[in-house]
């Protein structure tokens, strides 16, 4: 009898402290003291955003594809819209069509800073051209929205850049930091073997140069709204991105006419392998910057839920487990693996005598390739298997979050908006920042747009358009954050 009573004791006790615990689990102070208002001019932001549109700077693996025409209409437009920034600033071309501006600081003791962005875009997939509202290389503004490609991915934020260092310009600001302006112009070729970044990035190299901070494409400003339990927006900045692997597996058998098939064809023993390929998944574990982000909103919630949201660190392993079977949620925590290309024989009637498919694995901070190769081995049942590696690139490093930058980035979130929750997060896509590793520890994938999921998911796909509504905050956010990051 007693054990019962000393088990409902514990119950009762742990109900107590978890409710006095979720009364004062509430979110740090945040500094909200309201920044000082900036000048911008969005109109001017507007044309210049919907002309750069037009112009398609369209990337591609073959270099020799690409229209370098459509480049320099570029930089020219640059060079006519911005022209404070060309008179101040250094411009130089590097690589094929990277653009690298230095703005002298005055102090140059201190660190540079530099601010990323790509002028290449992804082409419209063949034959939903019809699909767009307006033509995707239009740059229609229809006084809610500028539609096109590239309207999110990502000449807003790259026109943003430009459009605020003009505006300082003009009001006579000097940063005490240098400040680097890096455009590369091939972001969008996935694990390139030469790109625009990496040049930029060996050209700082080779100057000595060491950067404080890099900021670059990657979050966003999301509203968070569930009923009443949780009103906040969400600023995530990407402090690390996954890896990327392509990998083809093949089997090989005999060949020779379908007439006289054996039991198990090529592809009848490549479909056992790609079963033991999905059944072995990656393990998952939450990477602290996952809890925190957790913590983060669970602290934001209003008082009856907080009584759940307060106790995560039992909840951990249950929440893990839910969330490896949310595809979105799951690949926030584990190395993602998926068998997307499949080959076999030339002909209906030929029996193949080899059969392969590719598989595309998107790493964990801390998983390499070499992991990944020997994760295929071990999974695979089937030991005469060959596998090729094709393409791939390591995950980032994880950049800091008690960092000088970090905070600066957090405190301008929070003063703009205090109900703002900043978090770091994981970025699923590659952007150049990658590239900066060498000469920067302290990089940040954060875009100031507030978004909507939907919206965003127009990225790289049709209807890609930028409500207007938020570019007035986001050239805010670029004035300010030159002022306070390239401070001392
Ligand atoms: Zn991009």
């Amino acid at each position: 009898m007693w054990v019962l009573w000393t088990i409902l004791g514990l119950i009762g006790a742990l109900l107590l402290v978890t409710l006095v615990r979720a009364a004062f689990w509430t979110p740090e102070r945040a500094e909200s003291e309201p920044l000082p208002d900036e000048t911008v001019d969005v109109e001017k932001y507007r044309k210049d955003l919907s002309d750069a549109i037009r112009i398609k700077t369209i990337s591609n693996v073959d270099t020799d594809k690409v229209d370098w025409g459509e480049f320099q209409k570029l930089h020219k437009l640059f060079e006519e819209r911005f022209p404070l920034v060309h008179k101040h600033l250094k411009r130089e071309e590097i690589s094929l069509a990277s653009l690298l501006y230095t703005w002298e600081g005055t102090n140059p003791d201190l660190e540079p800073i530099a601010l990323l962005g790509h002028q290449d875009v992804v082409p419209v997939a063949e034959g939903t051209e019809q699909d767009w509202t307006h033509p995707a290389f239009d740059g229609v503004d229809d006084g809610e929205f500028i539609w096109g490609r590239g309207a999110l991915d990502m000449k807003n934020h790259l026109i943003a850049v430009l459009e605020s260092v003009e505006t300082l310009l003009a009001e006579g600001f000097q940063p005490e930091r240098t400040v680097y302006l890096c455009f590369g112009h091939d972001e969008e070729i996935v694990a390139a073997k030469t790109s625009g970044a990496g040049a930029i990035a060996d050209t700082l190299k080779a100057r000595g140069v060491h950067l404080d901070s890099v900021i670059d494409e990657g979050g966003a400003i999301l509203d968070l709204k569930v009923g009443s339990i949780l009103n906040n927006r969400l600023a995530g900045v990407g402090i690390a991105e996954k890896g990327y692997a392509d990998y083809r597996v093949s089997v090989s058998a005999k060949g020779g006419h379908s007439s006289q098939p054996p039991a198990h064809t090529a592809v009848g023993t490549l479909a056992e392998v790609v079963r033991d390929i999905e059944k072995h998944q990656f393990r998952a574990t939450m990477p602290d910057f996952v809890y925190d982000l957790f913590c983060k909103i669970g602290k934001n919630c209003s008082y009856p839920a907080r009584i759940v949201t307060c106790n995560l660190w039992l909840l951990k392993p249950l929440i893990t487990f839910v969330m490896t079977k949310i595809p979105p949620a799951a690949s926030l925590i584990h190395t993602t693996t998926a068998v997307t290309m499949a080959n076999g024989s030339p002909a209906a009637n030929v029996l193949p005598q080899k059969a392969s498919v590719t598989v595309n694995f998107r790493m964990m901070p801390g998983t390499t390739l070499k992991d990944v190769e020997q994760h295929i081995r071990q999974s695979v049942r089937n030991k005469e298997i060959e596998i090729e590696y094709l393409k791939g690139k390591e995950a980032s490093k994880v950049s800091p979050t008690d960092s000088r930058s970090f905070k600066i980035l957090e405190s301008l979130c929070t003063r703009t908006d205090s109900s703002m929750i900043v978090a770091p997060y994981l970025v699923m896509g590659g952007t150049d920042a990658y590239h900066y590793e060498e000469v920067c520890d302290c990089i940040y994938r954060f875009a100031p747009f507030v978004m909507d999921t939907k919206l965003l998911l127009t990225t790289h796909g049709t209807d890609e358009r930028i409500p207007i509504a938020c570019m007035g905050d986001a050239l805010k956010f670029f004035k300010r954050y030159i002022r306070m990051m390239s401070a001392e």
